[in-house]
């Protein structure tokens, strides 16, 4: 295998509200779930280095998706730069499920001919009794997004720490593949 550790971009997408920020603190978080030192290289962007199945991941984690300050660019440019996408929508509001759907294909276009790994998120999945969207669609969507699927809860931390990792194992997968 190679030496040295590998690094990758990942970039966070959804709409607002759907608790992208909230994930990426729980990846910065001293609250810990995960296994080493968090570097914080700006107020968007997250670096940190993880175990994954025994080997080191280095990766830098973007959330500036409703940054509108800097203005729309900004979102060409997270369309462009990422290795790896969390698309995140909330369990709790349809309307972001389908927001989803609309990532996806502006991804796409965006980056034709490449293969994205993408992992489609439901989070907020502690909000059982606002549940507009079920498990299985979710997992529908997923499939015909040709990605991978998972909820989260960000309020509970649960599966943030697998959602990391399996974004990692997703990249690893496609570039063990070349
Ligand atoms: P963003 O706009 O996508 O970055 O979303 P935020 O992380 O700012 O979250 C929006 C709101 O949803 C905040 O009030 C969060 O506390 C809340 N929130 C985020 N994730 C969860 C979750 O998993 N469960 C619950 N109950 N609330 C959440
Ligand atoms: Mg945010």
């Amino acid at each position: 295998s190679e030496s040295g550790s590998s690094c990758y971009r990942v970039v966070l997408i959804g709409e607002q509200g759907v608790g992208k920020s909230s994930l990426a603190n729980i990846f910065a978080g001293v609250h810990d779930s995960i296994d080493s030192d968090c570097e914080v290289l700006g107020e968007d962007t997250y670096e940190r280095t993880l175990m994954v199945d025994g080997e080191s991941a280095t990766v830098i984690l973007l959330d500036m998706w409703d940054n509108k300050r800097e203005g729309e660019w900004i979102r060409d440019h997270c369309m462009q730069v990422g290795d790896a996408y969390l698309i995140v929508y909330s369990i709790t509001d349809r309307a972001s499920f389908e927001k989803a759907s609309e990532l996806r294909i502006q991804l796409r276009r965006a980056r034709q001919k490449e293969d994205i790994p993408i992992i489609l998120v439901g989070n907020k999945s502690d909000l059982v009794r606002c549940r507009e969207v079920s498990v299985a669609e979710g997992r529908a969507c997923a499939v015909v997004f040709d990605c991978k699927f998972i909820e989260t809860s960000a309020a509970v931390q649960h599966n943030v720490k697998e959602l990391f990792e399996g974004i990692v194992r997703q990249v690893r997968l496609r570039r063990d593949s070349k």
